[in-house]
Order: C-alpha cells, then structure tokens, then sequence
C-alpha cells in the first residue's frame, strides 16, 4: 500500500538538479493466494522495480509491504532469510543469471546448501527431481549452462526458484529474451507448475500477449503509478484508460480481416522522465484524449464496475454514469 521507491540522483554533469527518479511513486494493489497478477508497462515504468520491492531486494523509499500480513517494508538481512524462502524471484535473462562456471547441480542445489536444509545426498535426489519437474532431465545434473538452449536455461532458473518450495514467485519479464516459439512452452509450464504446487505469481511483462493467458488479474503501470487494474477478461475486453488501450491496439492480431476490431493507436511523444513527471495525469502528454482538467488533477485509482479500477477522468468503455470527468458533480 502506498509503495514507493525513489532513487535519489546528485547533481551532475548530466543532471542540472538534484532530485530522485520516482520509480514507483505511489501504488497500491493486492495479490491473493494462488492467483497470478500480470503487471504491464513499457520499459521504465517502474514495473521491475515494484518487482524487486515486494520480494525485498529493494527496501521502499515509502508505504508498506505486506506478505501474509506480516509486514516486511523494512526486514533486516537477518529476518529476511526465512522470506526469501517463501518468495523466490526468476528474472529476464536465463543467460546472465546462470553462473557458467557453475554446474546445474551447484546452480539448483546453491539454495539448498544456503539454507543448509539438506545432505548433499539429499541436495542431488532434491535437484534431480527438480529438473524433471521443469521438463529437465536428471542427466543433466553434471552439465554447464552453455550446454542448454535459451528455452532450457530459463527451465533450470525456473527449477533454481523451486528448490525451497516458494509460495509466490515473482518473474520479471521471464520469456521476453526467448524466441516467440520456446516463449509458449515456458509460460505453460509456469501455469502447469501452479497448478501442481498452488504457486502464487506475479508475472511482469512489456507486452500485453504475454500474460493474457496466464493472469487472473493485469495491472498496467505508467511513469510509476498504476493505471488500471481489472480482472483479465474485463481487462481485454473493454479496456478503460487509453494507456491500456494503446498498448492493446499495438498487440500484432493474427488475421488481418480482425484488424478491424481495434484500430492501431499510435502514441506520439517520448515516456517522460520519471526525475519530473507530468502534473496532474501523467499520461496527458501522450493522451489524445486529454482536456484543461487531466493537467492539473491526477486521477485517483477508482473502481467504476466490480473488479476493473481505472485512473483517468474520461475514460472509455466505462458504464455510462460513471463516464465523467471525476471533477464534475453527476
Ligand atoms: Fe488521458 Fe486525461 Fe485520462 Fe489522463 S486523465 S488518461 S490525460 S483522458
Ligand atoms: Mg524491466
């Protein structure tokens, strides 16, 4: 609730004042047990960002963090390492996260040895069924990373996240290196071990095809804030704040005869810098449909039907007594 993270930045050569980069600057959202939330954005939203705060790697600037009400905002390293137990996180880079000097045994079997909860008899049987859980095979325990194909590596960083039995896992951006076809094959198997282990997830991606089948519920962030948040099918199916929409309109469709449906948006003007972002909506700069009102007041984050939250004055799809500018009386 309320979380934010603000980077501070001194005065430099390239920087003309002090001030901090907003990251994230004030969200709040909830991620109930065994659902997946998809967070969306363009590069620099503040999407990975968020990702680190709620597994702790980062510690907010701001607000709270909670996980199975516990709060966490603010653990020292000594408390924190029962949570990175329960909260694992795989990241976008199957290449760089492996180490390659490292066999796939040390680098699945490492949070064992951490956490000293195994022998390493145990450690390699462990590791073993791991692998095959990820569609690995045991063979592979005594193999290097450079051996394994993009698709294989996020297996074994998938597998590596496993190992202590997380109840959430947080993915950055986790196919977006793979090419388009291994891309499938890696999401359905995150949604099939969910299915088998009662996972949590919270998956982060730039692109709105890449989490649709898989979330329960998508937030599409901006310049730091959250946009909108609604249940997936309300999501894709009426979209209200024209951010959402843009992005959706950028989603390549396979016919062209569909194209019809949803005409290509394209958003003029670069993303804002996150050191001094646009008052009021931050988003009015690249908005077409901006007035006087979007400068100057920010639109809070409002549910306007049950499950879909949206932050804009004017936004679309909206049941009809609610599509009002927020600053006008019914
Ligand atoms: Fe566009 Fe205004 Fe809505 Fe912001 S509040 S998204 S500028 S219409
Ligand atoms: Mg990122």
């Amino acid at each position: 609730s309320g979380l934010e993270k603000h980077f501070p930045i001194k005065k430099g050569l390239l920087q003309r004042q002090s001030g901090a980069v907003r990251a994230v600057d004030g969200i709040d959202f909830d991620v109930k047990p065994g659902e997946t939330l998809g967070v969306v954005g363009e590069s620099g939203c503040g999407k990975s960002t968020m990702g680190r705060l709620i597994t702790r790697l980062l510690e907010p600037t701001g607000g709270k963090v909670e996980f199975e009400g516990v709060d966490i905002t603010h653990l020292g390293s000594g408390k924190i390492r029962p949570l990175r137990r329960d909260i694992q996180m795989i990241f976008q880079d199957p290449y760089s996260s492996l180490n390659p000097r490292h066999t796939i045994g040390t680098i699945v079997g490492a949070p064992f040895r951490l956490q000293k909860v195994q022998t390493e008899f145990g450690v390699k049987r462990a590791v073993q069924d791991l692998l095959e859980l990820c569609g690995l095979s045991p063979e592979h325990y005594n193999r290097y990373p450079h051996e394994f194909s993009g698709g294989q590596r996020q297996r074994i960083g998938i597998a590596r996240a496993l190992a202590l039995r997380p109840k959430m896992i947080v993915a950055d951006e986790p196919v977006s290196a793979l090419d388009v076809s291994i891309q499938a094959q890696v999401v359905n198997l995150l949604d099939d071990l969910q299915r088998e282990l009662g996972l949590t997830y919270v998956i982060i991606a730039h692109d709105l095809s890449v989490v649709r089948h898989v979330s329960d519920r998508v937030a599409v962030m901006y310049l730091g804030k959250i946009v909108e948040l609604a249940d997936r099918d309300s999501l894709y199916g009426s979209p209200m704040h024209p951010y959402t929409n843009a992005l959706m309109s950028a989603v390549p469709v396979p016919d062209p005869k569909r194209r019809t449906q949803r005409d290509r948006i394209l958003l003029t003007g670069d993303v804002p810098s996150p050191i001094s972002p646009p008052s009021g909506c931050r988003f009015h700069t690249r908005c077409w449909k901006a007035q006087e009102v979007c400068k100057v007041q920010e639109p809070p984050l409002v549910a306007l039907k049950t499950g879909h939250q949206v932050a804009c004055h004017f936004p679309e799809n909206a049941p009809e007594d609610t599509a009002k500018p927020s600053t006008e009386k019914a």
